[in-house]
């Protein structure tokens, strides 16, 4: 599942930023939590069968909101002496029940329907349980219906499972310890779509106009996965290596699918290729749909997606990635999730760490190793701080929501895959992700399976790593300070781990690169640490001209590292890797009333090769805050990128806010100057480089870049989905 978008692409280490992504955790996993009737289990229940096979039969009733279903399980019992059968059940009336096509008794009690068996099973027994029922499902099933403020909206309904409310649709098992396979039928008004699990085998004509789809799933998954969208959708058809590949939108978002949608198909080759699994499933969907409750979710080869983060084709060029991450985060998610499930909400980071990864590493095939450092570094800056996250370890059973911590296992998750990496080399962890999900496939897992498939195929004891990262909680922070001896031609390197060690947090064992470039040129040393404090000595050649702790940063961690204004701004225009030059940004903008900085900046808000680099270089420039930052700001306002721009306004805004006048009415025309700036294409002002600047400064002072974000804001909806 991805909760919301908005968390991915949050830039960093500022303190009203961190209070807004926490809040964005806060609002998604609370919307999610108010949602559902009872808290998600930590531990998964002992099972009593065995689920088999789910055949669901659903109709509608749109003027009510109500589902008419009927179900066959197909099961067999997994202890001698079972008296009943027991079903996870909410919001639902059960009119029948029957075992074996002979009708029983049965009760509904805390959300638990119990199925009367006429005698007491073996283990082992087989049964056919069917079950007819009706309800107004106040979650897990969805109807988005046209009403008075929107009369001509599309009908939809769609469902979401995860984490415990398939039972409010279909009285079911409903813990992810358990697969089966399922099939869907859905009957809807005739000129309806519909999209579930597996593969698509009938349509047929109902009475009254209706049809009646029929979909199938053949590989067992669990049931937290089954789902269907039903509605007023376009479709686009597509195939890769034989198997449908399909899109669909709410009617009248049409021009969001290519530009949204155009990267799947090498996403299914690149994966495929990566994991070293092709990818599983008889088809893969992807449904865009109004009001979901998550960014996405990953039903088993059909995946949900809001209509809120289709990308409009106008506003495509706009954006760094247009839903790349989005896409790829579910994508991922076929493989780790579904192909390979946790077996409890205790080992969900093995879903979602898995998916973050993905996500960055399509980055990295897709626009390079440059974005993804950039990403990660943004990823480790927002977490690092979290008050929350840092004394809680990724596995926990103190949880009563499956994302309550969805910064460990979501952002955490996927760093700490991106050490282990780091740490075995490619060759040997894609071999260690291939066997896992060979070992596991169409099984249920816990955090020792991926350990254990890791030693097996590589011969590497990751014990020490998993419980320092994974059953241990927080990230190093350190502080450090060198020292040159001229004499003996020798940097002495100070390293202490200032986190407080307590509770789950302890002192961290970790390679690092230490880098020292002299006048000859750089040399990285290889060192681990692992103390409180520790001084290293590094014999050079000369003097140090720049000193990287953790060169290209590839440790989860944070840095305070005293460095002088020079030493930052040498950092800043020649260190080879994103991270260490964002590092400089950051760090010289606490520096005030230094020129050097300012101009520095400027130059790296302007040039740097990388536009992350620009980026954290104009945020640095709005927290200098002096009348000359405010110039350099200005000058990067024709960055080449539209998203860079974008930061630009934003931190004229800070400017603006601190005591630029405003003279009297804003103007209409200063509006669409800064709008057009990163809105559709179209609207670019037909003025010339110089005087573009000079009317955008105007702009900003007469109206607020404030003012003019929001109208850029109102712009995109117009442009964009509803
Ligand atoms: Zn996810």
């Amino acid at each position: 599942m991805n909760l919301s978008r908005k968390r991915l692409h949050q830039p960093s280490k500022l303190a009203p930023v961190r209070a807004a992504i926490l809040a964005a955790i806060v609002l998604a996993v609370a919307a999610i939590f108010a949602a559902a009737a009872r808290a998600d289990r930590p531990y998964a229940p002992s099972r009593d069968y065995h689920l088999q096979n789910v055949r669901v039969s659903l109709r509608f009733d749109l003027d009510q909101r109500k589902v008419i279903g009927e179900v066959t399980h197909t099961l067999s019992t997994l202890r001698d002496g079972l008296t009943h059968l027991d079903f996870d059940c909410a919001d639902l009336t059960v009119s029948s029940a029957r075992v074996n096509a002979k009708d029983t008794t049965f009760e509904l009690r805390d959300d638990k329907l119990r199925v009367n068996l006429a005698q007491p099973a073996k283990a082992g027994e087989k049964f056919e349980v069917n079950l007819r029922y009706e309800g107004k499902p106040t979650t897990g099933l969805y109807f988005i219906l046209p009403d008075k403020d929107d009369p001509g909206r599309p009908k939809e309904i769609w469902t979401q499972g995860e984490a415990e409310d398939t039972h409010h649709y279909i009285p079911i098992y409903d813990y992810p310890n358990d697969r089966t396979t399922s099939e869907m039928i859905l009957t809807v008004p005739g000129d309806w779509l519909t999209v579930s699990n597996g593969k698509l085998l009938s349509v047929q004509d109902a009475a009254g106009g209706m049809k009646t789809w029929t979909w199938r799933q053949s590989l067992p998954a669990s049931t937290y996965l089954i789902s269907f969208v039903a509605g007023e959708y376009k479709e686009k058809k597509d195939t890769w290596r034989n198997i449908p590949v399909t899109y669909y939108v709410p009617r009248g978002l049409e021009d969001t699918i290519d530009s949204t949608f155009s990267h799947t198909k090498q996403m299914l080759d690149f994966f495929s290729e990566r994991f070293g699994v092709a990818y599983p499933w008889e088809q893969y969907a992807q449904t865009a749909v109004d009001e979901f409750v998550a960014a996405g979710m990953e039903n088993v080869s059909a995946t949900t997606l809001s209509a809120r983060d289709m990308v409009h084709a106008d506003l495509a060029a706009e954006r760094a990635e247009a839903a790349d991450s989005l896409i790829s985060h579910e994508l991922t998610h076929q493989w780790f999730g579904d192909l390979v499930t946790c077996k409890d909400w205790t080992n969900t980071w093995l879903n979602e760490g898995f998916a973050t990864f993905g996500a960055n590493l399509w980055e990295e095939h897709q626009y390079g190793a440059d974005a993804s450092g950039y990403r990660y570094w943004r990823e480790q800056n927002n977490w690092m701080p979290s008050k929350e996250l840092f004394p809680i370890p990724i596995v926990t059973r103190d949880i009563n929501d499956s994302v309550e911590y969805a910064g460990n296992v979501y952002d955490k998750g996927g760093w700490v895959l991106h050490m282990l990496r780091e740490q075995l080399g490619d060759e040997a962890f894609f071999r260690a992700l291939k066997h896992y999900l060979e070992a596991n496939r169409l099984q249920n897992v816990v955090t020792a399976d991926l350990v254990k498939a890791i030693e097996e195929s590589t011969g590497t004891n990751v014990d020490p790593f998993f419980d320092q990262w994974i059953y241990g909680a927080g990230a190093p922070r350190f502080a450090v300070k060198f020292t040159y001896e001229a004499a003996g031609k020798k940097v002495s390197l100070n390293v202490k781990q200032t986190q407080k060690v307590e509770g789950h947090v302890g002192l961290f064992r970790v390679p690092v690169d230490v880098a020292i470039t002299t006048a000859r040129g750089e040399k990285v040393f290889p060192v681990e640490v692992s103390k409180a404090e520790e001084t290293i000595a590094f014999a050079v050649d000369g003097p140090p001209l720049m000193v990287l702790f953790d060169k290209g940063d590839k440790i989860l961690k944070s840095l305070d590292f005293q460095k002088s204004p020079e030493e930052w701004i040498r950092q800043l225009q020649t260190a080879q890797e994103v991270p260490d030059r964002a590092d400089a940004a950051f760090a010289l903008g606490n520096i005030k009333d230094n020129d050097a900085v300012t101009a520095a900046l400027g130059e790296a808000a302007r040039s740097d090769r990388f536009w992350g680099v620009r980026n954290e270089a104009l945020r640095a420039l709005g927290r200098v805050n002096s009348p000359n930052a405010r110039k350099q700001v200005l000058a990067a306002l024709s960055n080449e990128q539209p998203w860079v721009r974008q930061v630009a306004v934003e931190q004229m805004g800070n400017f603006t806010r601190q005591g630029l006048r405003h003279n009297g009415a804003p103007r209409k025309g200063a509006f669409h100057f800064i709008a057009g700036r990163y809105s559709p294409p179209g609207f670019a002002p037909r003025h010339g480089h110089g005087r573009r600047q000079r009317s955008c400064s105007i702009a900003a002072r007469m109206v607020g870049a404030r003012k003019a974000i929001v109208l850029a804001q109102c712009r995109d909806q117009r442009f964009g989905p509803r």
